[in-house]
């Protein structure tokens, strides 16, 4: 006999251990609540110290994906991989003048200039639509060191890893599917599988803000799904192009939203209290209940 058992009279104890349940499987508090958590692109190439396109802060966000990641409430716990050939399209290394539009920079002597020049993808099997996309420095080429998820992310939570970028012709921000749509050339099966779970919410966290990030939440929500990003889990490329990406929000009233760790979207996932928990600063596990 356990020790509650032992203190409780066995009809006490049921209710005790039923409301546990109910605590722990969350779906039975909120029936009409199924999340899915996305872990974009959390590699190393995109974070300091050593990332060819590190973004500002990008690691110090674990923690709280991590946080993240340990609600019960997840029913699926997703991660991208950016996973780039070589031959990328949208490295500034695979550019010169002619297949780019590069301000004038002696320095770089005709070649594209990561990060300033941009260049025009055109749909492999319908070259009349395009769209004009931004150059990086080459980055995330798939099964190199800067590909990898950075080792502090909790990947035993994530329930399945997703490779984005793979064509060569085709610059694939979000974890869905190319810009591209007559036809699409890119799909990840995203949508599908999040539809196969019946997941009702999905939270966006990760790197970059405006780019990567915001294209997962802008497709998550027109593919029908109630969408949050989660501020503090996040960081942009661009501080400013981050504002900009929120300001478009309110004025066209798109149906994302941005949201605060202290707000109810991230309390709602935690209903038993339990708010913070991860790695602090000096590498020591911290945990904190909510107030
Ligand atoms: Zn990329």
């Amino acid at each position: 006999m356990g020790l509650l058992e032992w203190l409780m009279p066995p009809s006490i104890f049921n209710v005790f251990q039923t409301r546990l349940l109910d605590n722990e499987q969350g779906a039975q508090l909120e029936p009409d609540f199924r999340p899915a958590l996305l872990v974009v692109d959390m590699q190393e190439d995109f974070c300091p110290p050593n990332g060819t396109l590190a973004v500002t802060g990008g690691r110090s966000i674990t923690p709280l994906i991590n946080t993240l990641l340990s609600s019960p409430l997840f029913v699926l716990r997703v991660a991208t991989k950016d996973w780039h050939p070589p031959n990328h399209i949208s490295f500034a290394s695979n550019h010169n003048h002619t297949s780019s539009s590069s301000p004038c920079c002696p320095e770089f002597a005709g070649e594209a200039i990561p990060f300033l020049s941009t260049t025009t993808v055109h749909n492999p099997h319908n070259p009349s639509e395009s769209y004009t996309t931004r150059l990086w420095p080459a980055h995330c080429i798939a099964g190199t060191p800067g590909a990898c998820l950075i080792p502090e992310l909790d990947v035993s939570k994530i329930d399945k890893i997703l490779e984005k970028g793979t064509n060569p012709l085709v610059e694939m921000y979000s974890a869905f599917y190319d810009p591209l749509k007559n036809p699409r050339v890119s799909d990840s099966g995203l949508a599908q599988m999040l539809r196969e779970a019946r997941v009702t919410h999905v939270y966006v966290v990760g790197l970059a803000a405006d780019y990567c990030v915001w294209s997962t939440a802008m497709d998550a929500h027109n593919e029908g799904f109630e969408t949050v990003v989660v501020e503090e889990a996040t960081k942009p490329v661009d501080e400013e192009g981050w504002r900009r990406c929120k300001e478009a929000l309110v004025a066209e009233g798109k149906g994302v939203k941005v949201v605060r760790w202290e707000g109810e979207e991230v309390g709602r996932l935690f209903p038993g209290g339990l708010v913070t928990t991860g790695v602090g600063a000096g590498g020591e596990e911290v945990e904190e209940e909510k107030i």
